[in-house]
């Protein structure tokens, strides 16, 4: 199974939703093993999820809350998500753990509470630029992965991004991803047993219709998740293509 998940992080108003779901659904079609997801941000949920149904297209949410519901204001539930249509969710994604604190204390609760709630989480790693310079990419992983030695029953997906790789153009090598994946895939084994096969991994950083192909072509990489190119139709559409 292949995914590219359009994450669209904070941005698009309703028009810009309304315009991208009918460009994109003008022209997509599904392809077998080929899952195609957009993240909105909350308040484009329902509108995203009504404009593609009936469609093959998922709708993620970007992240939600652990607890079921109460007190937490400006909180969104795994139940809301699901209930506003989405059928995953990202979870420690490394502008979450740089700008709101999401640590792997934070994001075992919310793995296990969409899992529950019958949400795909798709839980991100990555390293910083630091990191890697130091030599510890992959003792970053390790820490960020180790929570799945409790994961919950149901599929679960994880999406490796290397911070300094997001949003710069500067996408990592096809050495720098066959490394990382191969480390991941090994880890997954050995956290979740023979099940951690089958968890897709996905890159994510400065995607694009250019550098895709080849990114697919590393062992272990399931897919992509894309922030910039994916604000665009066609571009969109384009990486859909390149997955088929
Ligand atoms: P870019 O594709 O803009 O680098 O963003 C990647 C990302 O963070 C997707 O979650």
């Amino acid at each position: 199974m292949r995914m590219v998940v359009a994450n669209w992080k904070m941005n698009h108003l309703r028009r810009d939703a309304e315009a991208f779901c009918a460009s994109l659904l003008g022209a997509y079609k599904p392809v077998d093993g080929v899952v195609a997801a957009i993240a909105p941000p909350f308040p484009l949920i329902p509108v995203v999820s009504r404009l593609v149904a009936g469609s093959a297209v998922r709708v993620y949410a970007q992240n939600a809350h652990a607890e079921a519901k109460g007190a937490y204001t400006g909180e969104v539930s795994m139940a809301m998500a699901m209930d506003a249509g989405c059928t995953g969710v990202l979870l420690g994604h490394s502008e979450r753990r740089q700008y709101n604190g999401e640590t792997e204390a934070t994001l075992l609760p919310k793995v296990k509470a969409a899992a529950a709630q019958g949400l795909l989480p798709m839980l991100c790693v990555g390293e910083t630029l630091a990191q890697r310079d130091a030599g510890a990419t992959l003792d970053v992983l390790r820490g960020q992965l180790s929570i799945l030695a409790q994961a919950p029953e149901g599929p679960i997906a994880v999406a490796y991004e290397p911070v300094w790789a997001i949003g710069t153009g500067r996408v990592a090598t096809v050495e720098q991803i066959a490394e990382v994946h191969a480390f991941i895939r090994k880890e997954l084994l050995a956290l979740m047993g023979p099940r951690g096969g089958d968890v897709p991994i996905l890159y994510g950083g400065s995607v694009t219709p250019d550098n895709f192909q080849d990114i697919l072509k590393v062992p272990h990489v399931a897919g992509g998740l894309v922030g910039g190119a994916s604000l665009d139709p066609a571009k969109f559409l384009k990486l859909l293509d390149i997955a088929a």
